[in-house]
């Protein structure tokens, strides 16, 4: 007879948020493929604990509601997508070390008919889940020599399939360029920063700031980066030389004297200096203290990182790769090495467990070894370079000439669009970076508008102080499109201020507007210079772009108000239909189901055929009779000119009236505002320094491109502004390839309604 398959799940080592989400995906993943899912409670120790269960016959026995091992089911995963923590738990064994102990678990397992685990962790868990399965046939063996199980039991378990997902906050683990609950880590720190900031800039005080990272300087260097700190200590890279708090003094002291009133100092609980000793924040304020007179405050964030809802991206993170983690699950064989799923250039990426974890303790042997130069080279391109980018816009002030480019150039930048989270971020880097290069950049005010009326201006280091964090454009922004008649204008302007290049940081209408400069260069030879658009649109429509400036801080804003939303309307019989943004572009429709585990999801891209809305109403009806409390539907704002989200309100509330009520929340503008998310804040300060080193290398050939950045695999690419026509549907102002669109067969999947065997 043939039997279901049996899945484990467990989260082990430190908790991170997105854990749950990631519960959810693999126990619902799983039973919409057929197979039976068992919640491991407690990580390794409740492997080892086990529970009620009878060896001899397991599929007979019912496991207690005490036990360790307990078979989930679809709605018991509900209403955890937004939950920080474990709702499963979590623990570290000392007994999972031992080989009693796991042999123990074996026993468990056994008596759970239990065929592979999809293990949730941080590099500890998944070295012991790889050596568990390692040991596994040895084991089952001994089980059977001591006839505890019989040989039909030992035969059909001879192999443990396991699958890893790395779970951690610090952002650790090879193999995957984020692990779950890294962002929402970075998100605290950066929102604790941030508040810390404005009373040192109140009191012109000194705060020394220590976050987690042991051996991993992830998150101290990227939140430095997104708060704009003015220095950084990390495990990887101690501070050069004996008299480095010298150093450290003149930088700051340099920014004091230039007027900065706040002086933030991040440290990773890891830092060291060179020669292996730790360097403490108490330590670093004795420093300050001393040598400056700074009146110097520690403030420790510990837990505070780990803690609260996982933000959008770490539930669809931890979403897809759970759903990925069941696809391994499907096709493994007795010969498939372990595996670890994780997130490679922003896709889901599979390699060998072992390898990953081995690559991993490298880090931390280079650093125990004192090999800095190995241990950046194997946190990767990204981290070297935004490590490189922190110590130039650290600087109180632009380098000394000598290490300047040789010709000076002049570029203006300008802010086009509606704004976008980020957009600030953007600018203040490229205007820092240019500078230290020995160029000069202009800022043009309120985008072409401004660049056709001459409202320019130079400027200099300090005119960007305080925009690393800022939501908005300073800058000033307008969707003004030059026509025929602006050109001759634009072109004067131009040339009166001598620009060599022209950085155009926005969204759609900021594309349009480049790609009009350059098909007029053979008319107007001014416009022959390096143009450069940087992708920054919080509806993520821009053509050769994965993920644009802004679009990560609409997705968190949206969830957040939907999280509010969804509580609000607990308990009451009500389904939700909230509107978001995007224009004909339904990225933030999708991503934010995903993240809030909405039922239906209806974007242009997709259509609404009247038949859908007859089965979403009657599933709908359906689920409130047989005890649904919310419902919640997502819908872009031009999803279909007919059936609009009025429409779907009005039918859904007449047609389910006995049943359940409707409400309609239109988000609007909050999805535009508020300060830039990390991400927003690292990518468009990464944006731009790599846009600029492409904008001055072009300024130096005889015939410049005008290009737009993008990015594919999570590589930066530089696209001729000639494709544009090529890459768009223009009427509905998306590209026409949106890489997106298969993540949202999967939020289908969970966020459905249970198989009709699990209702
Ligand atoms: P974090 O990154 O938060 O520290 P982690 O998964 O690395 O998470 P650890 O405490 O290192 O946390 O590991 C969690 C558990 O995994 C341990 O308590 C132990 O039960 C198991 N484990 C770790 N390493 C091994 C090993 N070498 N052999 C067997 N089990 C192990």
């Amino acid at each position: 007879m043939h039997q279901k398959k049996r899945l484990g799940v467990l989260t082990s080592g430190g908790d991170s948020p997105g854990m749950n989400a990631a519960v959810r995906s693999v126990v619902r993943s799983a039973i919409a493929q057929g197979i039976d899912v068992f919640a491991i409670y407690e990580g390794y120790q409740g492997m080892v604990e086990g529970g009620q269960c009878d060896l001899e016959n397991p599929r007979r026995v019912a496991p207690d509601a005490e036990a360790c091992i307990r078979q989930l089911h679809w709605y018991d995963v509900a209403g955890i997508l937004h939950k920080g923590g474990t709702i499963i738990g979590t623990a570290r064994s000392a007994q999972f070390r031992t080989r009693e102990g796991r042999l123990q678990a074996v026993r468990n397992l056994l008596a759970h008919d239990i065929d592979g685990l999809v293990a949730i962790g941080g590099d500890g868990s998944l070295t012991g889940a790889h050596l568990f399965r390692r040991e596994w046939p040895e084991l089952v063996a001994e089980l059977l020599e001591r006839g505890e199980i019989d040989t039909e039991v030992a035969e059909r378990h001879r192999h443990l399939t396991i699958v890893g997902l790395a779970a951690s906050i610090d952002n650790d683990m090879y193999g995957s360029d984020m692990t779950i609950g890294t962002d929402t880590a970075l998100h605290r720190l950066t929102e604790a920063v941030d508040s810390i900031s404005s009373t040192a800039a109140s009191h012109q005080r000194t705060f020394v700031v220590e976050v987690m990272g042991r051996h991993c300087g992830y998150l101290a260097l990227m939140g430095a980066l997104a708060t704009g700190a003015d220095w950084v200590l990390i495990p990887e890279c101690p501070p050069e030389g004996d008299c480095w708090e010298e150093k450290m003094c003149q930088v700051l002291q340099a920014g004091r004297e230039s007027g900065r009133r706040d002086t933030i100092v991040i440290v990773a609980e890891g830092a060291k200096d060179r020669h292996g000793n730790p360097i403490s924040c108490e330590y670093v304020r004795q420093v300050l203290e001393e040598k400056l007179g700074e009146d110097a405050r520690v403030t420790i964030l510990g837990h505070v990182q780990r803690g609260g809802s996982p933000t959008a991206f770490d539930r669809n993170l931890s979403t897809l790769l759970g759903h990925a983690a069941v696809q391994a699950f499907q096709t493994a064989t007795p010969e498939t090495e372990s595996v670890l799923i994780g997130m490679r250039g922003n896709r889901v990426y599979q390699a060998p467990l072992m390898h990953c974890v081995e690559q991993t303790h490298a880090v931390s042997q280079a650093i125990a070894d004192g090999d800095y130069a190995k241990a950046m080279d194997l946190r990767g391109e990204n981290f070297k370079n935004a490590y490189q980018i922190l110590h130039t816009l650290m600087q109180a002030k632009p380098s000394t000439p000598a290490h300047h480019d040789l010709k000076p150039l002049r570029f203006a930048i300008l802010n086009c669009g509606a704004t976008a989270p980020g957009m600030n971020t953007a600018v203040r880097a490229a205007v820092r970076l240019a500078i230290d290069k020995g160029h000069t950049m202009l800022g043009v005010e309120h985008g072409f508008r401004g660049l056709i009326e001459g409202h320019i201006k130079e400027l200099n280091w300090l005119s960007v102080r305080g925009w690393a964090t800022t939501g908005g454009s300073e800058l000033g922004t307008s969707r003004k499109i030059p026509q025929s008649k602006d050109f001759y204008a634009i072109a004067r302007q131009i040339e009166r201020y001598d620009i060599n290049g022209l950085l155009i940081i926005g969204g759609w209408s900021g594309y349009q507007a480049a790609y009009q400069l350059y098909s007029q260069c053979e008319t107007f030879p001014a416009f022959n210079i390096p143009i450069l658009c940087i992708p920054a649109s919080i509806n993520n429509n821009l053509p050769g772009c994965e993920l644009s400036i802004g679009a990560d801080t609409a997705l968190n804003n949206i969830i957040e108000a939907v999280d509010k939303i969804k509580q609000s309307a607990v308990a009451s019989n009500r389904c939700f239909l909230v509107k978001v943004m995007g224009r004909y572009c339904g990225y933030l429709a999708v991503m934010s189901g995903l993240a809030t585990g909405a039922e239906r999801v209806y974007i242009n891209e997709e259509g609404v055929a009247l038949t859908d809305l007859q089965k979403d109403l009657a599933t709908l009806i359906t689920g409130f009779k047989q005890g649904k409390r919310v419902g919640l539907i997502i819908c872009n704002e031009n999803a279909h000119p007919v059936y609009d989200s009025d429409f779907i309100c009005d039918l859904f509330a007449e047609e389910g009236k006995e049943v359940f009520q409707v409400r309609e929340a239109i988000l609007g503008h909050l999805q535009q505002g508020g300060d830039p998310t990390p991400f927003d804040r690292i990518q468009a300060t990464r944006f731009s320094a790599i846009g600029l080193n492409f904008l001055i290398e072009q300024a130096q050939r005889p015939s410049p491109t005008g290009a737009f950045m993008g990015t594919e695999a999570g590589n930066v690419r530089f696209i001729d502004l000639g494709m544009i026509p090529r890459m768009v549907d223009k009427e509905h102002q998306r590209p026409k390839e949106q890489w997106w669109m298969e993540t949202a067969a999967i939020g289908k999947i969970l966020a459905h309604t249970a198989p009709t065997t699990q209702r």
